[in-house]
C-alpha cells in the first residue's frame, strides 16, 4: 500500500482503505452535499471497532486530519477532508432490537430507514429525523430532531449509552454509570469526543400513523403559521407536525396544472386515531380547503421517508437556522414575505416544534442547550445546478436575515452551514463552558475537529488543518 507509512498503518484494517490510486476513490469521497468536493488521502470503510481504532491511532501519530462518516448528510461536508483520514461508518449497520425491553443497539453506519426498519417490524421506533437517509449518528449527537419530539424528546433524549473510540484509540462506554460526562457532552456535543461506533436508544410503541402532507395556497400562509402557534403549544404531544414553504412536486396526488408552484404546508404525524387525529386537523381546514393533501393512516416508516425521493444525494446545499422562543407575529410576517419566494423544487423552510417532551429535559441535562426554545426553523437551500448557487444561497441568507432578529442568538448545530463555524458558543448557550472543558478531558489536541468545533485550548489554537503539517515520525 504505496509505502507511506501511515496507508502501512491501515494494511490492518479489515474493512476497505481507499485512496487515490483505488478504482472507487471518487465514489469514496464524496458526501452528500455536492457543493462538497474534497480529496483525502484515505478513505478507511470501517468494518468493525478495530477497524476504527486502527484509523483513529495512525490519523493521530501521522498528525493528519480525521473526518468521520456516517450517512454522510453534514451540509458544510464535515464528512470529509482534503489530505486526511475519513473514517466511513457505512458499512457498520448492525442492529439488535430487545422488543420487550424495548432498546435498540445499533452500530453507527446506519441511517435512520435502516433503524425504522428494523423497529417498526416490532412495532416500535425512536425519534429520528424525518428523511431516512440520513445518520442515525450524526443526528443523534447534535440533539435529533422529528416527529416523535413532543412525544418522545430529541434523538439524544432517547440515547442510553454509546461506545466510543477516543482520541487515544481507547474504547470507552458512555453512559449515566460510565463516563457521565461523556454521556452528558454527546447529546447534542457532536463529534467533538470521538468516533462513536455503537448507540443504545428507547424505543417507544409507534407503529402505523394518522398524518401526511396537507398544501395550502399562499394566501392562507399568515392564518396558518398564526393558527399552528397557539394550537401546536397544546395539542398533544402525539402529535407532530410543522408548516413548511415548499414548490408542490410531481405527485399524483397533486393536480397537474399545479405542481411546480410555491404553496404553505402542514405536514402532520399523529400517533393516535384517526378521529382524533382528522379532528386536530380541522383547525387548518377551518382556515382553509387544501389544494391537495395525502392525509391517511401509514406506517410510521413510511411517512419517515416519503421526502426521500425528492431529495436524492448529489444536490447542492447551503442551510441556516436559529431558535425560537416566541414566534411573534413580526416573525411571522418575515415567513410570509420569504417562504412563497422559494426559488427551487428541493429547497424548503421547515419549522419543527420543540415542545412537549423536549421541554421535560433541563437545559443543563444534557449537552444540548435551547430546551425553552419552542421551535427549530430551518431554511434548507437545496437544488440540482451549481450554476443556480448565487440565487438559491441569496434566498437562504434574505430569509435568515429577516427572521434572525425575531430568533435566538443560537440555532441547532445540525442545521448549521460552514459559515456559521464562529456561532459555536452561541449554540451551546450555557452548556458551552462545560462542553470545553469536557472537550480538554476527552480530546485535548482537537484529533476531532470537523465538527461544530469545540476548541480545548485557551488561548484558542488555531485548527489542526490551518496548522503547517509537521513531518511526523512516520512520515
Ligand atoms: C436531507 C437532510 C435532512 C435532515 N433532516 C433532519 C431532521 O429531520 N432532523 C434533524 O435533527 N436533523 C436533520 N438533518 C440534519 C442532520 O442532523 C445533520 O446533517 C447530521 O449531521 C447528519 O448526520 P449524518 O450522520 O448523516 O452526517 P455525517 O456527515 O456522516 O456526519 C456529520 C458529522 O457528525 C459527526 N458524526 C457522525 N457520525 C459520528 C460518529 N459515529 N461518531 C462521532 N461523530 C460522528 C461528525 O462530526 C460528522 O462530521 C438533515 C440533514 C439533511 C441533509
Amino acid at each position: 500500500m504505496g509505502g507511506t507509512p501511515v496507508l502501512e498503518m491501515l494494511d490492518r484494517v479489515r474493512g476497505e482503505v481507499v485512496t487515490a490510486q483505488s478504482p472507487g476513490y471518487d465514489d469514496a469521497r464524496r458526501v452528500y452535499n455536492a457543493m462538497i468536493d474534497r480529496r483525502p488521502l484515505a478513505v478507511v470503510r470501517a468494518v468493525d471497532v478495530a477497524d476504527v481504532r486502527i484509523a483513529v491511532t495512525a490519523a493521530a501519530e501521522a498528525g493528519l486530519d480525521v473526518a468521520v462518516r456516517a450517512g454522510g448528510h453534514s451540509v458544510p461536508g464535515f464528512g470529509t477532508v482534503d489530505d486526511g483520514i475519513v473514517i466511513d461508518l457505512s458499512r457498520m449497520k448492525g442492529i439488535r432490537i430487545d422488543p420487550r425491553a424495548r432498546v435498540a443497539q445499533v452500530q453507527t453506519g446506519c441511517t435512520w430507514g435502516d433503524l425504522d426498519h428494523a423497529a417498526s417490524s416490532f412495532g416500535l421506533a425512536t425519534t429520528g429525523g424525518i428523511i431516512s437517509t440520513t445518520g442515525v449518528a450524526g443526528l443523534t449527537l447534535g440533539g435529533g430532531i422529528g416527529y416523535l419530539a413532543r412525544a418522545h424528546g430529541l434523538s439524544c433524549d432517547n440515547l442510553r449509552s454509546a461506545d466510543v473510540v477516543l482520541a487515544d484509540g481507547t474504547l470507552v462506554t458512555a453512559s449515566d454509570d460510565d463516563h457521565p460526562d461523556l454521556y452528558w457532552a454527546l447529546r447534542g456535543g457532536g463529534g467533538n469526543f470521538g468516533v462513536v461506533t455503537s448507540m443504545e436508544f428507547d424505543l417507544h410503541e409507534v407503529d402505523t400513523i394518522y398524518g401526511g402532507p396537507m398544501f395550502f395556497e399562499l394566501d392562507a400562509a399568515e392564518d396558518i403559521l398564526r393558527t399552528y402557534r397557539e394550537w401546536i403549544a397544546d395539542a398533544p404531544r402525539e402529535m407532530g407536525a410543522f408548516p413548511a414553504f415548499q414548490i408542490a412536486p410531481p405527485l399524483p396526488f397533486i393536480p397537474q396544472e399545479r405542481q411546480g408552484e410555491p404553496f404553505v404546508l402542514l405536514v402532520s404525524c399523529f400517533n393516535g386515531p384517526d378521529d382524533v387525529g382528522a379532528k386536530l386537523l380541522r383547525a387548518f381546514r377551518d382556515i382553509a380547503d387544501p389544494v391537495a393533501e395525502h392525509v391517511e393512516r401509514m406506517p410510521y416508516a413510511g411517512l419517515n421517508s416519503a421526502f426521500d425521493g425528492l431529495l436524492p444525494p448529489g444536490l447542492q446545499h447551503y442551510w441556516k437556522a436559529n431558535f425560537v422562543e416566541e414566534l411573534t407575529d413580526a416573525a411571522i410576517a418575515a415567513h410570509v414575505e420569504h417562504g412563497p419566494k422559494v426559488p427551487a423544487l428541493q429547497s424548503t423552510m421547515h419549522l419543527y416544534p420543540i415542545n412537549g417532551a423536549v421541554h421535560d429535559v433541563a437545559s443543563d441535562a444534557t449537552a444540548f442547550a435551547y430546551r425553552h426554545a419552542s421551535f427549530a426553523p430551518v431554511i434548507a437551500g437545496m437544488w440540482p445546478d451549481a450554476a443556480s448557487n448565487a440565487d438559491n444561497i441569496a434566498w437562504v441568507r434574505d430569509y435568515y436575515e429577516a427572521t434572525a432578529p425575531h430568533s435566538e442568538e443560537g440555532g441547532y448545530v445540525n442545521f448549521m452551514a460552514d459559515d456559521d463555524r464562529d456561532r459555536v458558543r452561541a449554540n451551546y448557550g450555557g452548556n458551552y463552558d462545560r462542553l470545553v472543558e469536557i472537550k480538554r478531558r476527552y480530546d485535548p489536541d482537537n484529533l476531532f475537529h470537523l465538527n461544530q468545533n469545540l476548541l480545548p485550548a485557551a488561548p484558542q489554537a488555531p485548527l489542526r488543518s490551518q496548522r503547517p503539517k509537521e513531518p511526523s515520525a512516520h512520515n
